[in-house]
């Protein structure tokens, strides 16, 4: 495994990560590879004229995308194989009025805390810019992807001379101390002009056109092989976007899975909450599967049937024992990295695993010659959740949840094994090639 891990494909993971900084960069790439690999785009406001046989992928928002593989036979008989997984990933969003300058001079950018950031960890690096843009364009709007590149943005902390308890306790006020320092103040720019003046300067697109953005901050430094062995993975959004990348070439890559309907579903938002048009608490995905059965010419009833023959996989990071806290996790349920996927469970629903579902995933992973590990969080600490028990609860289509154990989950650089992405997506395929369904129609 430890040649597989520094194989082609976690080249191509890395490189997927680095080039993907934002959920709208993420999209767009995952587009171009199905486009690449003989998918074809939907449009939602479009008619669909779907054939069997076909593969199509459609996005929402430009930070979600489905994606789906017609299988020989009707959905009604052996459903649907989902594997869903999110495209955003903690961060700091530049709020609307980005630009502050302050008396002594700095111009600053105003900025939003996007989910669970880790904030000590955004301090002293360099920082660029990524996200959208709408522009006015004749008589309509457009939206642009925009991308600078360049270390424009730093966060510097405050020395340790006039901060001695800095070590002994890290705590940040999210108003005052996370505001990155874009430049000196110049003579004759407006506060609102220097962000407008940047992006024009970088990306062509002129200041006067822009109505609005959606701008993110993320690591200049690009994600890097890192170990003795270059065995690990230390990079910026492996939560969510190893998992997404982990489904998207299982989806490509997978033989066709004869009578069964291969379906890929990246949501948007995930780090708050999923409650968006976007979101996996939207109706995006269930209305996909109905438009498709209703496009094929099946009843509502054998709608109903393909719905309740369907499983999913809600693919998401998870935590590996973390050596310096080993005390975090529960005494009998600890993943170590590079030990293959992880089955998470929760008595609370946090994580939507049942035994069925578990079973199923530990049978796949058997199959595929692959080690999976299981975690469940101690009992006084909450822990997170996932897109899980929004797609199982909107849906009622059972959802297993799993992913890679990684450490320094939130923190803008996350470190993994190379070894559990390649693990992962071979168990990936092994879902999405299953010729018969999952147990007994009339049992499990
Ligand atoms: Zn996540």
């Amino acid at each position: 495994m430890e040649q597989r891990a520094q194989s082609g494909f976690s080249k191509k993971l890395l490189q997927y990560l680095n080039d993907s900084p934002t959920a709208y960069h993420a999209v767009e790439n995952a587009a171009a590879h199905l486009r690449e690999n003989g998918y074809q785009e939907l449009k939602e406001t479009e008619k669909w004229v779907l054939e069997q046989g076909g593969r199509y992928f459609v996005t929402k928002n430009g930070s979600c995308i489905i994606a789906f593989a017609i299988g020989d036979g009707s959905p009604a008989e052996k459903g649907f194989r989902i594997i869903g997984a999110h495209t955003d990933s903690p961060g700091l969003k530049i709020k609307p009025d980005a630009c502050t300058v302050t008396p002594d001079g700095y111009v600053k950018v105003n900025v939003e805390i996007y989910g669970g950031v880790i904030l000590s960890t955004w301090f002293d690096r360099p920082l660029a810019l990524a996200g959208r843009v709408i522009v006015r364009e004749g008589r309509g709007l457009r939206e642009k992807l925009v991308r600078i590149h360049k270390p424009v943005l730093m966060i510097p902390n405050l020395c340790i001379h006039f901060h001695r308890e800095v070590n002994d306790k890290c705590s940040y006020n999210k108003q005052t101390e996370m505001l990155p320092f874009l430049s000196m103040k110049k003579e004759n720019v407006e506060k609102g002009d220097y962000l407008l003046c940047l992006i024009e300067e970088e990306t062509g697109i002129k200041r006067e056109d822009i109505l609005d953005h959606e701008l993110f901050l993320y690591e200049y430094q690009e994600g890097i092989f890192a170990g003795r062995e270059g065995e690990f993975i230390s990079a910026s959004r492996i939560d969510d976007l190893a998992m997404v990348y982990a489904g998207l070439t299982a989806l490509t890559e997978s033989r066709d899975g004869g009578s069964s309907y291969k379906v890929f579903a990246a949501f948007d938002n995930e780090e708050v909450g999923s409650a968006s048009a976007q979101g996996a608490r939207s109706g995006f995905l269930l209305h996909t599967l109905d438009r498709i059965c209703k496009n094929l010419g099946l009843t509502e009833e054998e709608y109903f049937q393909a719905v309740a023959s369907s499983t999913s996989i809600s693919a998401d990071t998870a935590h590996a024992v973390h050596p310096n806290y080993s005390d975090r996790h529960d005494p009998e349920s600890r993943p170590v990295l590079g030990g293959g996927p992880v089955i998470k469970y929760s008595a609370s629903q946090r994580y939507s695993t049942t035994a069925v579902g578990a079973a199923h995933f530990m049978e796949i992973c058997a199959r595929a010659g692959v080690p999976c590990q299981k975690f469940v969080n101690r009992n006084d600490i909450a822990g997170g959740s996932t897109i899980g028990p929004a797609i199982s609860s909107l849906t009622t289509i059972p959802t297993v949840d799993i992913g890679i154990p990684i450490l320094a989950m939130h923190s803008v650089r996350e470190f993994g094994a190379a070894a559990d992405n390649v693990y992962t997506e071979m168990a990936f395929q092994a879902y999405y090639e299953e010729r018969e369904e999952f147990g007994d129609k009339d049992g499990v």
